[in-house]
């Protein structure tokens, strides 16, 4: 039996993988601040005799006997990482920093969720690992891009000087169960606004694009890639492209919503193109998304009614 560290365990991804891994025989300790997790998000395992909860900060340092460590602990979604963007640096730089410093004194293997937007605003479609990127470092998603990327920077330079197994997942636009309601990322802002027949808010000319990837899709590839001898950087996603004008569509179809689109502001550097290019994933860790648009969807749509009730 494998002993795993998750940080960020009471977010989105940290809960879908904890339950994964726990499911699969693993003893899983997680930690997490409720910065924007949920308890909610626990509750089908906080009673597991194979699962232990911390509730811990990850800029400060910590100790656990363990075997892996999935480092997940940051804001995802731009308006929570943009809410306080020296807090979202800290954890990313001083998160990555103490996960190594664990990796480092107990041997065991480390994967970071680093993300698609190392990338930027890119210049190169699709996007694949060898793209260096085109990040504003001065603008307001920077507190997130670059605490990523510097968190990429920090691992590789352990790996060079120690010796360590740190791995460093790409994650691009992931969606399913335990994603918050109020998180603010499209695809949960979309689904509740059109359950709820509330206007799809569509920020910009919707001609922006992003590619999503159901979260059990994602979970198999973070947990292949751990176990593969690869440290990356690995892109992960699915490379199923929308532009927002017709993902906006395809929710209302999706959802019989009777909803009408309205058109607000632009955020401040929105990538316009992204779509993952995953040939390496494939080749490295055998990654296969599996599920359809549809299928996923469907499976978030159900999930997100129960919460609108
Ligand atoms: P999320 O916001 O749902 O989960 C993040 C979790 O980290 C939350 O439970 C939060 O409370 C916790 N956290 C934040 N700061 C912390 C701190 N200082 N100490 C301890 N815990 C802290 O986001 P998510 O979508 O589950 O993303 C998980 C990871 O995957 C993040 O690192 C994110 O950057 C990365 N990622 C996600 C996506 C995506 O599409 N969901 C895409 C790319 C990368
Ligand atoms: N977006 C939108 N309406 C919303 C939320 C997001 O049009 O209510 C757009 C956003 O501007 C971006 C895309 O959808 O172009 C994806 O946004 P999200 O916040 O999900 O993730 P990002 O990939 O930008 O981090």
């Amino acid at each position: 039996m494998k002993r795993i560290l998750i940080t960020g365990v009471a977010g989105f991804i940290g809960s879908n993988l904890a339950k994964k891994l726990i499911d699969d025989g693993n003893f899983v300790v997680g930690i997490d601040n409720f910065y924007t997790g949920k308890k909610q998000n626990l509750s089908s395992f906080l009673n597991d005799k194979n699962f232990q909860f911390v509730e811990h900060n990850v800029i400060e340092p910590y100790q656990f006997d363990v075997d892996e460590i999935y480092n997940l602990a940051c804001p995802a979604s731009p308006p929570h990482y943009q809410k306080d963007p020296i807090y979202t640096f800290k954890t990313s730089v001083f998160g990555i920093i103490n996960a190594l410093e664990l990796a480092k004194s107990t041997g065991a293997k480390l994967l970071q969720a680093s993300t698609s937007e190392v990338y930027g605003d890119a210049k190169v479609y699709p996007q694949d690992e060898k793209y260096f990127g085109n990040v504003n470092p001065n603008g307001i998603r920077a507190c997130y891009d670059e605490g990523k990327r510097a968190a990429e920077t920090l691992i590789c330079d352990y790996n060079r000087l120690y010796g360590i197994n740190a791995k460093i997942a790409r994650i691009f636009n992931t969606y399913g169960e335990n994603m918050d309601i109020k998180d603010g990322r499209v695809v949960s802002n979309f689904i509740v606004q059109a359950l709820n027949g509330c206007d799809i808010t569509i920020y910009g000319d919707g001609t922006q694009t992003r590619s999503f990837c159901y979260v059990q899709d994602l979970i198999e590839g973070l947990v292949l890639f751990m176990k593969s001898d690869f440290c990356g950087p690995l892109n992960l996603g699915n490379p199923c492209e929308f532009t927002i004008n017709d993902f906006a569509k395809y929710i209302i179809e999706l959802t019989g919503s009777s909803s009408k689109c309205v058109y607000l502001p632009l955020p401040q550097d929105d990538p316009c193109k992204r779509k993952p290019d995953i040939s390496l994933a494939k080749e490295k860790i055998g990654f296969n998304p599996k599920y359809s648009i549809q299928d996923g969807l469907l499976k978030t749509v159900e999930y997100f009614k129960k919460l609108c009730l």
